[in-house]
């Protein structure tokens, strides 16, 4: 048996993701294509799957295809807008909010 490449489940022979995750990463998708999407509308989006919530949880962490977390794509997009909004020219990666959120839990820890 495959284990889920986000939560670790069982995701069943020859399968990469679980039916559950596989519901959160079409959702999430679509969302992102739709263009511009605020962080409750995702929370709103990925919850109407049905999925568990400690399945969400896990799934916004996991960065599976090296383009960011959805958390960290979701952050970065979300700053970029804001301070372009502001005038300020932003090109926020998801590999930069990685880098603060790991900075912050440091710091908390510390
Ligand atoms: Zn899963």
């Amino acid at each position: 048996m495959g284990a889920c490449c986000y939560c670790r489940s069982k995701a069943g022979f020859f399968k990469k993701v679980c039916p559950n995750c596989l519901k959160l990463e079409e959702a999430f998708h679509q969302l992102e294509a739709s263009g511009s999407f605020g962080y409750n509308e995702l929370l709103d989006t990925l919850l109407a799957t049905g999925a568990p919530t400690d399945t969400i949880d896990k799934f916004l962490e996991i960065d599976v295809d090296g383009k960011g977390s959805p958390r960290n794509r979701v952050t970065a997009r979300m700053t970029n807008e804001v301070m372009g909004s502001l005038g300020i020219p932003s090109d926020m990666k998801p590999e930069d909010v990685k880098k603060v959120r790991e900075t912050m839990a440091k710091e908390k820890k510390d």
